[in-house]
């Protein structure tokens, strides 16, 4: 099955919802030029919860093709949980993604394994699309333990979900060392995870389910690295950080399709 392309832009916490609309505005222009074929490739982007809104009138009211997301959400429904934002707020907003156990938020935020599951189960009950992240920190990959490390994580994220749930995932490999390091990883590094991952779907879901997920590289991707990642068999996309804010890079690496 050939499976659509999508390059995901995670701005972190970065952009005020002015320059949002912005920096929105001047990617949907620059890819609207014919060197970008749209039914090709999917991009996203992953704004701060303040910016939502503003972005998603600006999608929706023009037609942009671009899709939008959110970082993060609760594992909770509604209730006492202040600073949280819940699924249900999210698909009111129409978002299509939202970033789960992204490692800043399992660094800074003591995400754990449990709490990633919940949050996956929780956007899928609600029929936004979780891009699950997952990856080794330095020492695991010094190591030589990288695939079982990022593998054990795959499997906890995804506990419990049927065959059906786990073909609509998203996965994003980010080894840890690579994001915002510049220290991106290579091909074979990626494919040798990434394919490892396609491995445990079929194993735990079936070959068709292992066919149709999403499968991202994560950590540094540039427009001069993204075509010798996006070569490699398992690879079918980016989440992609620092570069996501800066419109040539991130449209020479939408555009790369
Ligand atoms: C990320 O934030 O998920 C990421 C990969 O960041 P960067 O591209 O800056 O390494």
């Amino acid at each position: 099955m050939a499976r659509t392309p999508l390059m995901a832009g995670n701005w972190k916490m970065n952009l005020t919802h002015v320059e949002a609309v912005g920096l929105v505005q001047k990617l949907a222009w620059t890819l609207s030029d014919k060197k970008h074929d749209s039914g090709r490739c999917e991009v996203v982007v992953l704004p701060p919860f303040t910016d939502i809104r503003s972005v998603q009138t600006l999608i929706e009211g023009d037609r942009l093709e671009l899709g939008f997301g959110a970082q993060d959400l609760s594992p909770h429904d509604k209730g006492a949980y202040t600073g949280d934002v819940s699924a249900e707020m999210l698909a009111k907003l129409n978002c299509r993604y939202v970033t789960v156990g992204h490692s800043e938020r399992r660094t800074y935020h003591a995400e754990d394994d449990a709490l990633v599951n919940a949050k996956t189960k929780q956007a899928l009950a609600h029929r936004i699309t979780p891009i699950v992240c997952v990856g080794e920190g330095l020492d695991v990959r010094q190591a030589g333990n990288q695939v079982e490390y990022t593998l054990a994580q795959v499997r906890a994220a995804l506990d419990g979900l049927s065959a059906e749930q786990a073909a609509s995932v998203v996965i994003a490999y980010e080894p840890v060392w690579a994001i915002g390091t510049g220290e991106v990883a290579t091909p074979a590094d990626a494919q040798e995870v990434c394919g490892a991952i396609r491995g445990l779907l079929a194993e735990a879901f079936g070959a068709d389910v292992a066919d149709r997920v999403r499968i991202l590289y994560g950590g540094s991707v540039k427009s001069n690295n993204v075509a010798q990642i996006m070569d490699q068999p398992d690879v079918d996309g980016c989440l992609v950080g620092g570069a996501s804010l800066q419109i040539d890079e991130f449209s020479a690496i939408a555009r790369f399709y």
